[in-house]
């Protein structure tokens, strides 16, 4: 059986002619001989009535307390109304459109509600329902407890979901639909020249999914690779051949690239939101400890770490200044947080080894006046912390200065 997982976004299923547009294409996959196993997403974006932003916000101004697992039941309700609008739209096309919750399609995760893990997937109803020739259409960005409370997957989870199902049926590629051409050199949101890659290797693109390029989940990422399932990501609208995701250099030859001194960057991501806190004290192992088990023991994740003598340095993302400004005042630490932030990150695992990237990056941010605030690196890639208000000026300056146009 030849299954192809096919995930709409829910910008893909915002209006009823791009649903029709959705279920034709599934239709047309199912008229190859393929079975195409469907995931979708809450409709819209942030405002649209069912989006999953517009339901979170619902839920804040409804209550001042509640519980996460019930803001999971309120937030998984898009992705439930999105699956019977878009099965029934395939039924009213003549085919066996079948909508199906996280449960239904054997999704079983831990309990940790808002940003649950997958424990197992049992793929038996869908692999039923295809023997029956229906077309399941699964809710993204959701699954469920062993016991059967509705859990979500993390924002953008829906990707998560797509490649999880496609692991547990061994389908032959799980396609990735959204409203741009597949992965691009930077988010053409930012840069009017960004250039679609053709094809990228897990590696990469989990890299540039962690540091902001939010076309593609992380996870969803990982989890492809390890069951080594190309992933697609294409365009609703359009027919462009869109971004094969693979084992880069393993896979089928015709996907393979020789990477040549130019192209040493693959692309330009960045991530908005993020605060720079400077802690100031004379290095003391308690000190040091005190400060890092108050972050652990609140599930405050720092990024951007630097340490030195006098003080201690690291970036935190928005939704946590509260807590650590409160952390930091209990334990009488000096310190100053500068906010607003957002952290460019160069990527290419071609750049390993290669001398001068870091003087390109600085010469071409000091060019257009950018102060570079903080900066780290790995072995594939190299970031820089600056002003938000700089952040399209320098992802464009990057790009331009790599010539990722090219
Ligand atoms: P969906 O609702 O389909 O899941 P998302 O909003 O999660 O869509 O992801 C698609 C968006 O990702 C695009 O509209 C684009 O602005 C953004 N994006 C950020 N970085 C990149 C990149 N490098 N390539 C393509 N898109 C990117
Ligand atoms: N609707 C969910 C979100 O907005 C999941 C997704 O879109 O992937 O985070
Ligand atoms: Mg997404």
């Amino acid at each position: 059986m030849n299954i192809i997982v096919q995930k709409f976004g829910g910008t893909s299923v915002g209006t009823k002619e791009l649903r029709e547009k959705v279920a034709r294409k599934v239709i047309d996959t199912k008229k190859t001989g393929k079975y195409p196993v469907v995931v979708v997403s809450a409709i819209g974006r942030n405002g649209a009535p069912y989006a999953t932003d517009t339901l979170i916000n619902f839920a804040n101004a409804a209550f001042k307390e509640y519980d996460s697992r019930e803001l999971d039941m309120i937030m998984a309700c898009g992705e439930m109304i999105s699956t019977v609008i878009l099965s029934n739209t395939i039924k009213s096309m003549g085919y066996k459109g079948i909508a199906l919750t996280g449960y239904q399609a054997g999704i079983i995760t831990d309990e940790r509600y808002g940003d649950a893990e997958v424990l197992k997937v049992d793929p038996s109803n869908i692999l039923d329902l295809l023997r029956q020739d229906y077309i399941p259409v699964v809710t993204g960005f959701q699954g469920a407890t062993e016991k059967g409370d509705i859990t979500t997957l993390g924002r953008g989870g829906s990707d998560t979901s797509a490649a999880i199902l496609g692991e547990a049926l061994k389908a032959s590629v799980v396609e990735i639909y959204t409203d741009v051409d597949g992965v691009m050199t930077a988010d053409p949101r930012l840069v009017a020249e960004a250039k679609v890659i053709d094809h990228i290797g897990y590696d990469e693109i989990y890299q540039m999914a962690e540091d902001g390029a939010k076309v593609v989940h992380p996870r969803a990422v990982a989890i492809a690779k390890r069951g080594s399932i190309p992933l697609k990501v294409k365009n609703t609208l359009s027919d462009a051949p869109g971004t094969i995701i693979h084992h880069k250099g393993t896979c089928n030859n015709k996907y393979s690239k020789n990477v040549s001194k130019e192209d040493i960057l693959t692309a330009i991501a960045h991530k908005n939101n993020i605060n720079q806190v400077s802690v100031y004290f004379e290095d003391s192992v308690e000190l040091n400890e005190l400060l890092m088990n108050e972050l652990t023991n609140n599930q405050i994740s720092i990024d951007l770490i630097n340490f030195f003598i006098d003080k201690k340095v690291f970036t935190i993302e928005s939704k946590d200044i509260e807590k650590v400004e409160k952390i930091l005042k209990k334990n009488g630490f000096h310190y100053h947080i500068i906010r607003d932030c957002s952290k460019i990150t160069a990527i290419g695992n071609a750049m390993r080894g290669i001398p001068g990237v870091m003087a390109k990056i600085v010469k071409s941010l000091s060019k257009e006046n950018i102060r570079i605030l903080q900066t780290s690196d790995s072995h594939n890639t190299i970031s820089c912390l600056v002003s938000d208000r700089d952040t399209q000026k320098a992802v464009n300056a990057l790009h331009k200065e790599f010539n990722l146009s090219k």
